[in-house]
């Protein structure tokens, strides 16, 4: 089954109706490149940043290593696109041990965008080593955990500070598509707002699924009504991509959910043509991608997300 697997690397990822899929891989650390080569991705479609940031004891990364770890990530993906999230520290992410654990609710507290729009310095350094990094290839950038207007004023206002401070200092940089982590049922719910702001959008189903069944993901205790299949769930991410497709801007889902072959033709028929994914699952939802015909799974899928319990009909037809 690997060795068979392993000979689908190079196979386009097309569906048998001729739609052209892209297959992006999740990463932590630019090392994770060469497994997201090996795989056969064409491009990293979530550097989860706060990987840099994490267990570091109180010493932050300072610009200069960031710029650093950037660059390499994308240099190492020669040339293909590489899409780095700015920190989402907080809730299942702490920063460090201490600090959140006194939160209330951390979920729902000071967390992603949230946590950098409330330390701009910090923010700022992070844009401006993304900035630089990309003199070096193509740099997209996402913002987790977006919900409100003035969180999108904001930021884009801190991306412009950004690249005058570079300017001023008269350091080289380059050019970023911005786009917004759909990951709230805020959001998707506004997904039109986030269109007239952002380059691209990108699903994050693990939150989503979190935040509109009010389960915390990280709660053994309430884990088995954790469900990503939920159709609260499967029809904010429909409506996000219809959405997106409806005004020619690309939508990706980077949660697990686009790395479970179990998935992959309902996201077809729900018109998702982007996916991005653990290294490993590439492969296997290629395979799933080869045998799919996505124009004869759009009724289907819509049907699936009507139902009940879309599960059930989640193996049809
Ligand atoms: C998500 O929420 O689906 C996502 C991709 O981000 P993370 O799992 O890092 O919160
Ligand atoms: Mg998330």
């Amino acid at each position: 089954e690997r060795g068979r697997l392993a000979r689908l690397k190079h196979t386009p990822a097309l569906t048998l109706d001729g739609e052209r899929i892209e297959l992006l891989a999740n990463i932590e650390q630019p090392d994770d490149t060469p497994a997201a080569l090996d795989a056969g991705a064409v491009g990293v479609g979530l550097f989860r940043s706060e990987f840099l940031f994490m267990g570091r004891e109180g010493k932050l990364p300072d610009e200069e290593e960031q710029y650093q770890a950037y660059r390499r990530a994308v240099e190492g993906m020669h040339g293909m696109p590489v899409t780095i999230r700015t920190i989402d520290v907080g809730a299942d992410k702490p920063l460090d041990d201490r600090r959140e654990s006194t939160h209330l609710n951390p979920a729902l507290g000071l967390r992603a965008i949230r946590w950098s729009l409330s330390e701009p310095a910090m923010f700022l350094t992070q844009l401006r080593a993304l900035l630089r990094a990309a003199a070096h290839g193509q740099v997209h950038v996402l913002i987790p955990m977006l919900a409100h207007a003035s969180e999108i004023r904001q930021t884009l206002e801190l991306l412009a500070q950004a690249r005058a401070q570079l300017d001023a200092r008269g350091q080289v940089h380059g050019v970023v598509q911005v786009g917004a982590m759909i990951e709230v049922p805020a959001a998707a719910l506004t997904v039109n707002m986030f269109l007239r702001h952002f380059d691209f959008l990108s699903v994050g189903t693990n939150d989503l699924t979190q935040y509109t069944l009010a389960i915390d993901r990280a709660d053994e205790s309430v884990a088995h009504l954790y469900d990503p299949l939920h159709p609260a769930v499967l029809q904010l991410l429909a409506a996000t991509i219809a959405a997106g497709r409806a005004q020619g801007k690309p939508v990706t889902v980077c949660g697990e959910m686009a790395g479970d072959p179990a998935m992959t033709r309902l996201l077809l028929g729900l018109g998702l043509r982007s996916f991005s994914m653990h290294p490993a699952q590439i492969l296997p939802v290629k395979q799933e991608i080869l045998r799919a015909d996505a124009g004869k799974l759009a009724p289907w899928a819509q049907a699936v997300i009507e139902s009940d319990e879309p599960a059930a009909l989640l193996t049809e037809p």
